[in-house]
């Protein structure tokens, strides 16, 4: 069974040979994740001309990622790198303090405002939750506190605010920065981390679009803001990212389900892309197998119907990157087949469609789940015809047939859509219809006198004209 939902896994030390990259990317990798938070350009770079070698030598299209770090507030660095923090010690924050000046009594903090945002009584969440701080009093750029939770705190540890609201501006200069090396680099997908509302989504766009980058924008839900404006950011992005990490210390961990479930269900009934994110298969950084909790999470996140999961620790720095792609693909296949019956859906059944390609998509998926078509085959300039069908729920595979390198990359996150290369000529049918069944049983995507699906439009070479459905029944091409 072909597998629908996209794995995407970040790139790091444990992952940086072109060996190890092949074989993630066989074991099921189909979008690679670059982090910005970690590393110079050029190792970015580095790794990204890895990883398109490897997709190349295995004849496969796997997109990329560039992850801004975005305002992450952090701690300044310690005479002697750590210290180890006690329930019910005194400890302050000061963002005036020397760069390398903390110790016991407390620590620089790299955000001018932080005194200004909290107030007694808040709780500080230091190293994603592991220590917390309850604020007793502020005097000037001096933040006093109360060891909650201690343990050992290292340097540049990252700050949240529990609850939310630290006033820190989405896009940093670093960020600025990343945006320009994305753009120059022609990243598929660029993540916006800590995003607000619609309106930083549209700047981090802006920016991209004027350096020249062309790729996708992910906006990452990891604040409490972000839930509170979560329409006008997924109106504002193409990609929505669950990042569980930093949302579940803003908000706790209790609710996190919950949201991640609500998100899944807004991102996808917008038409929207949705990834989710973190500690999927965390225990694998250390272990060749995922836990029973960690195989639950993945199944139930792809039964909700999100487009991708995603690796992090896991391969960037873990001791089993390809055994945890594996392992994800393997339970991303197994989940799929519930809930049963596939195939049938009512989704929209009720609604007005606004485009002509958006209602050919729709009449794609209501007749392709009702009758025994073997594969949708998508003639696509943008992709933009896969979206709208890969909103819709279905067992039958769905080809975007394209000339363009940029869509088969995107197309590799959408849940559902296998990328294609394929040259385009609309001129002359027969030879079409020859080239497509060429095609798919090369590939052996399908076999000969199957039934399928073709969309195409009667321009070529324009984005959105998809205009006909055509029940096709395969030929041999010889
Ligand atoms: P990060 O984002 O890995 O860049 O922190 C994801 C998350 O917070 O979950
Ligand atoms: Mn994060």
């Amino acid at each position: 069974m072909l597998r629908r939902t996209k794995i995407v896994a970040t790139l790091g030390p444990a992952s940086d040979d072109k060996k190890t990259l092949c074989k993630m990317i066989n074991a099921g990798l189909d979008v690679a994740r670059l982090n910005f938070s970690h590393g110079e350009a050029s190792e970015h770079k580095r790794r990204a001309e890895m990883l398109r070698a490897a997709a190349e030598s295995c004849d496969r299209q796997v997109g990329i990622m560039g992850d801004l770090q975005g305002p992450k507030i952090r701690i300044r660095r310690f005479k002697e790198h750590s210290v180890a923090l006690e329930d019910g010690d005194k400890f302050f924050l000061d963002s005036t303090l020397g760069l390398m000046d903390g110790d016991r009594d407390g620590v620089g903090v790299a955000l001018d405002t932080l005194h200004n945002d909290v107030s007694p009584g808040d709780i500080l969440l230091l190293n994603d939750g592991m220590i917390s701080l309850e604020v007793e009093s502020i005097e000037g750029t001096r933040i006093l506190t109360t060891v909650v939770n201690g343990g050992i705190l290292s340097d540049h540890k990252g700050i949240n605010l529990k609850g939310g609201g630290l006033s820190a501006a989405a896009l940093t200069d670093i960020d600025k920065e990343n945006i320009k090396l994305a753009a120059e680099m022609d990243l598929d997908f660029l993540a916006v981390s800590f995003v607000r509302e619609g309106a930083d989504v549209e700047e981090a766009r802006r920016l991209f679009r004027e350096a020249g980058g062309h790729g996708l924008i992910v906006a990452k839900v990891e604040r409490t803001e972000a839930v509170a404006n979560i329409d006008s950011i997924i109106e504002a992005a193409d990609v929505i990212m669950v990042a569980r990490g930093d949302l579940g210390v803003e908000i706790g961990y209790a609710e996190l389900t919950g949201i991640q479930k609500k998100l899944i269900r807004k991102t996808r009934k917008a038409h929207k892309i949705v990834i989710t994110a973190t500690q999927m298969m965390e225990s694998m950084i250390h272990n060749p197998i995922p836990t029973r909790a960690e195989v639950s999470d993945v199944s139930n996140a792809v039964i909700d119907g999100t487009d991708a999961v995603m690796l992090s620790g896991e391969t960037a720095v873990g001791a089993y990157p390809t055994a945890a792609v594996k392992a994800m693909a393997e339970v991303a296949v197994g989940a799929e087949k519930y809930p049963l019956p596939l195939g049938i859906t009512s989704h929209r059944m009720e609604d007005h469609f606004g485009l002509v390609d958006e209602s050919i998509a729709m009449a794609t998926m209501y007749m392709a789940n009702h009758m025994s078509v073997k594969a949708i085959i998508a003639l696509t300039e943008s992709g933009s015809t896969t979206r709208w069908m890969s909103r819709i729920r279905s067992d039958i595979p769905i080809y975007a047939f394209t000339p363009h390198v940029a869509t088969s990359r995107r197309v590799a996150m959408y849940r559902g859509v296998y990328p294609v290369s394929f040259a385009i000529d609309i001129s002359n049918p027969r030879g079409l219809y020859q080239d497509i069944f060429k095609t798919l049983l090369d590939n052996n995507l399908v076999k000969v006198d199957d039934l399928a699906i073709l969309t195409k439009g009667d321009l070529d070479g324009v984005t959105g004209s998809t205009n006909s459905m055509t029940v096709i029944q395969i030929r041999s091409s010889s």
